[in-house]
């Protein structure tokens, strides 16, 4: 079983005993509810540095009021069951009052848009919650790399411009988006999911699909490409979108052009749980989505002799 850390002062501790032997550190924040999201970054971890130490903290001053804080899953022998399983070294599981003790005062927070749109927008004071809570690892765990996954796109551009202004020198080591065999990209919250809901879902990286296909025949258009997820969004009616956008991937500021590596970013919310998503486009697969007939991965991939899919877009 990996050793088990829960205040700052004794990951730090171990964090020195290690450097001070001349061993390189890597650092996998997590939120615990692992899966296989999760364990490609610890993997990636494992091969990349001598040291891996994991954190498990369910960090509240990420969560608005009204969010999912309080039932978020926390099956925590099962993680350290993965944990052990890839070999990590520490995990770091503190309380809330050990990184939040009364008096606490400092936050750290990113001033213009990458962190006020999207995300920022709709989750207010969500990324004031991620950054200081990602400044706190980084200063106790002193890692030479800190690995986060793409799913959460626009956290990790918030963390490479913390990581760089703070002046942390910590490599941060962006791991591709997992999905499940469905489609759907993997995610703690899809937990939450009724079987119907989660049917619905897949309306998501359908969408993705659809406009990661309609990049790959041409199309560069964000608005062309925005329309084809909403059109495949439209279809499940159990979604409430939040955003589609298509981004750059260091701003997130909204590009009218779609150049390759750009994101396309979409946030929506269902009864039970709010979802996102992302593609990097020319970058990343298309999605294989599995669904009814006429699904996006199938129009992704026309089989000789069937007809053309035309693009559902109207705007010119
Ligand atoms: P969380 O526990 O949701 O805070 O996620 C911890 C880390 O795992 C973050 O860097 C996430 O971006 C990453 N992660 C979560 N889901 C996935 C996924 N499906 N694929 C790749 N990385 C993921």
């Amino acid at each position: 079983m990996p050793r088990i850390l829960d205040t700052p002062d004794a990951l730090r501790a171990m964090s020195e005993r290690w450097r001070a032997a001349g061993m390189s550190v890597g650092l996998v924040p997590t939120m615990g509810a692992l899966h296989e999201g999760h364990r490609s970054l610890v993997t990636r971890a494992r091969a990349e540095c001598d040291r891996v130490v994991a954190s498990i903290f369910v960090n509240p001053t990420q969560f608005s009021a009204g969010e999912d804080l309080s039932r978020y899953p926390r099956p925590i022998e099962g993680d350290l069951a993965m944990l052990d399983a890839e070999r990590v070294d520490a995990v770091f599981i503190p309380a809330v009052e050990a990184m939040y003790p009364e008096g606490a005062r400092t936050t750290v927070h990113l001033q213009g848009a990458l962190a006020e749109t999207l995300e920022g927008a709709h989750r207010p004071g969500h990324f004031d919650g991620v950054a200081t809570v990602v400044t706190k690892l980084l200063v106790a765990a002193r890692p030479d790399r800190a690995y986060f996954g793409e799913k959460d796109a626009q956290q990790l551009a918030v963390v490479r411009r913390l990581a760089r202004d703070l002046d942390t020198g910590v490599e941060i080591v962006a791991c591709p988006l997992i999905r499940d065999a469905d489609g759907l990209a993997l995610s703690s919250r899809n937990a939450y999911l009724s079987p119907e809901d989660r049917a619905e879902a897949l309306a998501i990286p359908r969408g993705l699909a659809a406009a990661a296909t309609l990049w790959n025949q041409g199309e560069r258009s964000a608005a062309c490409l925005v329309e084809a997820v909403q059109t495949e969004l439209a279809r499940s009616p159990a979604i409430a979108p939040d955003y589609v956008a298509v981004v750059d991937p260091d701003s997130f500021d909204a590009v009218p052009q779609a150049p390759r590596g750009c994101r396309i970013v979409v946030a929506g919310r269902m009864a039970t749980a709010r979802l996102i998503d992302t593609i990097r486009l020319g970058c990343d697969e298309v999605p294989v989505v599995a669904g009814p007939a006429g699904a996006a991965a199938e129009r992704s991939n026309p089989r000789p002799g069937r007809a053309e899919w035309s693009p559902p877009c109207s705007v010119s």
